[in-house]
């Protein structure tokens, strides 16, 4: 029996099919704009992107195709600029990874980069994800966000945007306390996002690592103040996270067969969370 678009099929004329077809027009390489790319988990992130062949747009501070500073407001839209630039102005997923870890001092420089610099990366590269393919983007918060004791004066401050006034504030905490809580505020303005961002037809999620083996960490555990913590945090599976793990996840979120999941946060922590604050949902 023949069909229609079988080569015997007796409605389709000999030369037609001999006639080379006309040539598939080159589909756009999905593109993928990824943050802190030069190491830990935004390398892991990179990595597992190219192998499936995607195209990367990395910006960090160095070993990057967009070499810039999101801790300054300069510095987060030349990154918005370039990255949107080598992307043709065609996003299809983005990744806010950059970050710096509760050691790092001054303290204010956390908020700088993890709230500030985080949510600029994101809001500015929107256009360019509107124009992507099921697009979606995903930040990398923290458990520390749920785990670390809360400070809502700080929280409060970070969500009204007030950079110079927060991280005044910074300077007079502890370096725990201003990560948990730039990663908590950081989580809560992606959730505010959620109904401007579904109308621009972009998906928006963020995932909560527990440890995992990154020089971010090495440098923690290497802090004698917070070395001790974080050692302390009971992980029920045991052991740290690769990063690759981590990638992982954001592969998962950025997949548009999972176009359902929007404002999540997806815990990524070994089940710490959950041990910790088992009735809090
Ligand atoms: P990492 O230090 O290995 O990588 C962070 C990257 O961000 C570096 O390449 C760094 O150069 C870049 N970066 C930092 N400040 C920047 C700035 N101002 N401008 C541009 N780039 C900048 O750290 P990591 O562990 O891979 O951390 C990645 C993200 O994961 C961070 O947001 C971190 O808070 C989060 N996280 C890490 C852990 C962990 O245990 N490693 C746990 C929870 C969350």
């Amino acid at each position: 029996m023949t069909t229609p678009d079988s080569p015997q099929s007796p409605d389709r004329p000999a030369a037609a099919s001999r006639a080379v077809p006309p040539p598939v027009p080159e589909r756009r390489r999905r593109t993928i704009a990824v943050s802190g790319s030069a190491s830990g988990i935004g390398a892991a992130v990179r990595e597992r992107f190219e192998r499936s062949g995607l195209k990367v747009v990395g910006v960090d501070r160095r070993e990057a195709e967009v070499i810039a500073d999101l801790s300054t407001p300069d510095g987060r839209r030349e990154a918005v600029t370039k990255t949107t630039e080598l992307a043709g102005g065609h996003l299809d997923g983005v990744v806010a990874c950059a970050g710096l870890g509760p050691h790092v001092r001054p303290f204010e420089a956390i908020p700088r980069v993890n709230y500030f610099g985080a949510l600029a990366y994101l809001d500015g590269l929107l256009p360019a994800l509107a124009g992507g393919e099921a697009p979606a983007a995903v930040a990398i918060s923290s458990n520390g966000a749920t785990l670390t004791p809360a400070n809502q004066a700080f929280v409060d401050l970070l969500l009204t945007d007030d950079e110079e006034g927060s991280c005044a504030m910074a300077a007079t905490l502890d370096g725990a306390t201003v990560y948990g809580m730039s990663k908590l505020a950081m989580t809560i303005g992606l959730r505010r996002r959620t109904g401007t961002w579904a109308a621009e037809g972009i998906r928006l999620n963020a995932v909560a690592p527990g440890p995992v083996d990154t020089p971010l960490l090495a440098a923690s555990l290497a802090d004698k103040t917070l070395g001790p913590l974080v050692e302390a945090l009971p992980v029920p599976v045991g052991r740290r996270a690769t990063p690759g793990e981590i990638a992982g996840a954001v592969g998962f979120l950025l997949d548009p067969v999972n176009g359902f999941i929007h404002g999540s946060l997806l815990f990524v922590d070994g089940g710490s969370d959950a041990l910790l604050r088992p009735d809090r949902v």
